[in-house]
C-alpha cells in the first residue's frame, strides 16, 4: 500500500469510528493500512538467519531424502517374500548402515540387515522392523502380513528437487534453520533488521544508578521494551528518559525518527500530557491520539513522523506491555517483512475465580494458566490488576481476554486466554 497516498489524520476523520473510544480491532485495522515492510535484504549464514524473515523463496536443490532409505532398524527384502499369511524365512546377504550402503542387489528369498536411514538396496522394496523378526544366524524368520513399501522412505518424499521449501516472509525458527541446512544451503537472503528507537517521558522517571528523590520512580518501561523488541529480533536504540519539556521531546522525536524505522515512546499520551505532545507531533508528522476501549492501555497514539512509524504507548508499565503485545507486535512483524503475520492465538480455559469487569471495553487481565492431570485447562487471575503492577505481568503466563460485551465473570466460566510464551 502506498502510504503517502493516505493521510493518517484524514483517514481517521473520514472513518466511521468514535475517536474517543476506539475498539481494539478497529485500531489494529487502522494501523495495518499504513504498514510498509522493509525492503533491504542481506545474505547471511544460515545460523545468523534465526529470528529474521526470509526475503526470498527457498527452493530445494536436492531431493530430501536424497535416497530411498529405511524408517526402521530391521531387514529389507522384496514384498512378495513376506506379504503372505505365513511366516517366511529369508537369507541375510549383507548389511546396509546409514551412510554405508549395501553394494549388491536383493533377489527373491534374500534380505539385507538395514538400519534407520540406511539405503534400501536395489531389488528390495519393503522393510520389516526387527521386532517382527527372529534371527538364527544368517537365517531370518519374519512375521506374516508385511505390506509392500512399508517402512521405506522414498527419495524426495519430504521435498522434491526444485520444489518450494520455504516462502519469502517466513520467520526463521529452529525448524527452518534445520530445514535449510538439510538442503545443503549455507546462506540465505533475509530482510534487514528493523531499527526501533524508544524513549520514556516523565519528570518523575530516573534511570538505574541514580538515587530517587521524593515522588520519583525508576524507569522500567525501557527495560520491558528492550526485552520485547530484542526478542522480536529488532535492532534497538534506547534513547533514555526525556523530561516533560516540549523542546527536549521535540529534539528526541526528531532524532529518533531520523535514526529508526519505528519510534516507540511510553508516557505522555494521556489527557493533559497529550496537550503538549499533540501539537508537537502535529508539527513533526501525522499522528492520531486514541482512547482505546480497552483496559489497561486506554490512551494510545499512532502515526508517522517523517518515514518512521510512531507508537505512543501509555506510561503505566502493564499498559506498555499490553499495548505492545496487542498492537505493536503484529505491526512490527509486518514491517519486518513477515507474511503472513499470524496473530497470537487464543483458546479457552475455565476461570477458577470471579473476575470483575465492566462492559463496553476489552480487558486484558493477567492470568496463570494450568493444566490438571486430566488435561483440563484452568486459569486464575494473578491478583490485583492495576496497570502499574508490573509483578502481575511477571507472575502471569497468559492474558485473560474479556471482550467488549462481557460483564463480571463468575467462577467456573470459560474465558478466552492468550499465552505469553511460545515454545520456540
Ligand atoms: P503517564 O502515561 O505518563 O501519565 O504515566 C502513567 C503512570 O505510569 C504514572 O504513574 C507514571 O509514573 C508511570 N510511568 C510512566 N512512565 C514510566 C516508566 N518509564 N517506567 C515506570 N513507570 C512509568
Ligand atoms: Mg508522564
Amino acid at each position: 500500500m502506498n502510504t503517502t497516498a493516505i493521510s493518517i489524520t484524514q483517514a481517521s476523520c473520514a472513518d466511521d469510528y468514535d475517536p474517543n473510544s476506539m475498539p481494539v480491532a478497529k485500531a489494529r485495522a487502522f494501523i495495518h493500512q499504513f504498514l510498509d515492510p522493509v525492503t533491504g535484504v542481506l545474505r547471511v549464514p544460515v545460523r545468523t538467519a534465526l529470528g529474521r524473515v526470509l526475503a526470498e523463496d527457498v527452493y530445494s536443490p536436492v531431493n530430501v531424502p536424497s535416497h530411498r532409505n529405511s524408517a526402521m532398524d530391521g531387514w529389507a527384502m522384496r514384498a512378495a517374500d513376506v506379504s503372505g499369511d505365513r511366516e517366511s524365512t529369508l537369507a541375510e546377504i549383507g548389511v546396509s548402515f546409514a551412510g554405508k550402503p549395501f553394494p549388491g542387489k536383493v533377489a527373491a528369498g534374500q534380505c539385507v540387515r538395514i538400519m534407520t536411514g540406511g539405503v534400501v538396496p536395489e531389488g528390495a522394496d519393503t522393510v520389516v522392523m526387527q521386532e517382527r523378526a527372529k534371527a538364527n544366524g544368517k537365517s531370518i524368520t519374519f512375521a506374516p502380513g508385511a505390506k509392500k513399501g512399508q517402512n521405506v522412505r522414498e527419495a524426495g518424499e519430504d521435498l522434491e528437487e526444485g520444489s518450494l521449501a520455504l516462502k519469502r516472509g517466513r520467520i526463521v525458527r529452529p525448524a527452518e534453520l534445520g530445514l535449510i541446512a538439510s538442503l545443503g544451503i549455507g546462506e540465505v537472503a533475509v530482510f534487514r533488521p528493523l531499527r526501533v528507537a524508544f524513549f520514556s517521558t516523565g519528570d518523575e522517571l530516573k534511570s538505574i544508578g541514580t538515587v530517587l528523590g521524593e515522588g520519583e520512580i525508576y524507569d522500567s518501561n525501557r527495560y520491558t521494551l528492550h526485552g520485547m523488541l530484542t526478542r522480536m529480533g529488532c535492532e534497538v536504540l534506547d534513547m533514555g528518559v526525556i523530561r516533560d519539556d516540549p523542546a527536549l521531546i521535540e529534539k528526541a522525536f526528531t532524532h529518533a525518527a531520523a535514526s529508526a524505522d519505528v519510534v516507540i515512546t511510553s508516557g505522555g499520551v494521556s489527557v493533559g500530557e497529550a496537550d503538549f505532545v499533540k501539537p508537537l507531533l502535529g508539527k513533526l508528522g501525522e499522528v492520531v491520539f486514541w482512547k482505546i476501549a480497552m483496559k489497561p492501555g486506554r490512551p494510545l497514539a499512532y502515526g508517522k513522523i517523517g518515514s518512521a512509524h510512531f507508537f505512543g504507548l501509555p506510561g503505566n508499565p502493564v499498559s506498555v506491555m499490553v499495548t505492545f503485545y496487542q498492537f505493536v507486535r503484529d505491526a512490527l512483524l509486518e514491517l519486518m517483512g513477515a507474511n503472513p503475520v499470524a496473530p497470537i492465538p487464543t483458546f479457552r480455559a475455565t476461570c477458577t475465580a470471579m473476575l470483575k469487569k465492566a462492559p463496553g471495553r476489552t480487558e486484558f487481565q493477567r492470568g496463570i494458566l494450568s493444566q490438571a492431570p486430566d488435561g483440563t485447562l484452568t486459569v486464575k487471575p494473578t491478583g490485583e490488576q492495576g496497570s502499574g503492577i508490573l509483578k502481575s505481568m511477571s507472575d502471569a503466563n497468559c492474558f485473560i481476554i474479556l471482550g467488549d460485551d462481557t460483564g463480571n465473570v463468575e467462577a467456573g466460566t470459560s474465558v478466552e486466554v492468550q499465552l505469553l510464551e511460545g515454545m520456540i
